[in-house]
């Protein structure tokens, strides 16, 4: 056996919960250890270890994530009132996703992996289509109202030195609903900052639609924020790079997105980012499918997948039964973060490794092994394995493709 890859920095490793943390072990044991001499700075962002840590666990990751810029995160519990039950937890603990992206101040970037024989539900589709949702404010941060009778509605914003502005929403003659939703300048330079910068790291287009007809104050600022940014900072390291940056009304860019071959990204306001995500997720054909990175505007990156800890199958395997749950998501998460370990470190051999063991897993697929969600999508012959065997499968490839 030829030497094990080395590396110098280690990446940030946070383990997670149920399904998800069974085959985290799974890939490590069986695709990287063998392989590489890893190195990761380990933290059990488990439930149970929240808990224990009053959720520090989950605050000390995300810094290490700045310490040394690169990270991969199983998929972990949010907490809710039959969590609390379950595990018998201190607190309803906030979600381990939104911590750490409230602490690099990331955008996260969801792409599907595509294998030739499961086809997406829309036709022209043969390249990724990479989502990235802007995730803070808007409805999501909303003040809403339910008025009973008729009477005035105004939006007033009171200045630090007391002075008044107001808006007239509308004068009501009967029942009816108010919202009223705010963004930060700040916030949307983040994420159009983290949105440029990925578009040149992957070397393709980004593309960015809002309704700034209609909203000519709200959505027009988001385009102005991405425009000014775009011009002072980055428009001539996209042509450098023969990128694009493609600004667009929404109904256009829905249109457009559905007639093209893929291969952008496509930058979403929170709202938009929310529901487009599921419908290309969907349409690609599934979550198990979709890996997740959140970009931080400074340049840290942080690996997962797109799913959650497989909670049904976790409950059949308590009970010791085989399941068939697919770790391909998960498996790319620490690729991608490989990759990029390698990539920043100039150690062209991880770079490489990640490449092989990617095109193995889905070489796998492209012969007909797989699990058993995919089989319900895939085309032409196939043999349905359990999750060990996947890997298994996925390493005979690999030892072949690399020695
Ligand atoms: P989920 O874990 O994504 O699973 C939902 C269903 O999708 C599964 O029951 C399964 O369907 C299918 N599925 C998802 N991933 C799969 C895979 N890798 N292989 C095969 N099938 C897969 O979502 P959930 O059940 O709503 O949430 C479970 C827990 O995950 C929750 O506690 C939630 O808080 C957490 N969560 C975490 C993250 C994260 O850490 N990023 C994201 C989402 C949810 P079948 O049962 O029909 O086979
Ligand atoms: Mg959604």
């Amino acid at each position: 056996m030829a030497e094990k890859i080395q590396m110098t920095v280690p990446l940030v490793e946070m383990d997670g919960d149920e399904m998800t943390r069974v085959i985290w072990q799974d890939i490590k044991d069986i695709l990287l250890t063998p392989y590489i001499d890893l190195k990761t700075v380990y933290f059990d962002l488990g439930l149970k270890k929240r808990d224990e840590t009053d959720d520090r666990i989950t605050v000390e990751a995300a810094e290490a994530t700045k310490q040394y810029g690169v990270a991969v995160k199983c998929a972990t519990i949010t907490p809710n009132a039959q969590r609390v039950k379950e595990y018998n937890l201190k607190q309803m603990w906030k979600s381990p996703n939104g911590t750490i992206r409230a602490i690099l101040d990331g955008t996260v970037f969801r792409a599907p992996i595509i294998v030739k024989n499961i086809k997406p539900f829309v036709k022209t589709w043969e390249k990724p289509i990479t989502i990235a949702r802007h995730a803070y404010g808007d409805i999501y941060r909303g003040v809403e109202m339910k008025v009973a009778t008729g009477g005035k509605a105004e939006i007033v914003f009171t200045g630090e030195d007391g002075r008044e502005a107001r808006e007239v929403i509308h004068e009501f003659d009967g029942p009816g609903i108010i919202m009223a939703m705010h963004n930060l300048d700040k916030s949307i330079e983040s994420f159009a900052r983290s949105c440029f910068n990925y578009a040149l790291d992957q070397t393709q287009d980004l593309w960015f639609a809002t309704k700034d007809t209609i909203s000519k104050k709200y959505d027009h600022n988001f385009k102005d924020v991405f425009q000014a940014i775009f011009d002072a900072e980055y428009r001539e390291k996209f042509a450098a790079a023969g990128i694009e940056y493609f600004y667009t009304l929404i109904d256009d860019a829905v249109a457009r997105v559905v007639r093209s071959p893929g291969g952008f990204i496509w930058a979403c306001k929170n709202y938009d980012g929310d529901v487009m995500s599921d419908m290309v997720a969907t349409a690609f054909g599934s979550l198990a499918m979709m890996t997740s990175v959140l970009v931080s505007p400074d340049g840290f990156y942080e690996f997962e997948a797109a799913h959650g800890t497989v909670t049904r199958h976790y409950y059949q395997y308590q009970k010791g039964e085989e399941t068939s749950t697919n770790p391909v998501a998960t498996l790319f998460a620490w690729t991608g973060a490989l990759r990029k370990r390698g990539e920043m470190d100039g150690a062209a051999r991880l770079v490489q490794f990640a490449g092989a063991l990617e095109k193995a897993a889905i070489d796998t697929i492209e012969a007909g092994i797989m699990t058993k969600d995919l089989a319900l999508l895939a085309e032409g012959d196939k043999q349905v394995v359990n999750t060990r065997e996947f890997l298994q499968a996925v390493n005979a490839r690999l030892e072949v493709s690399i020695f």
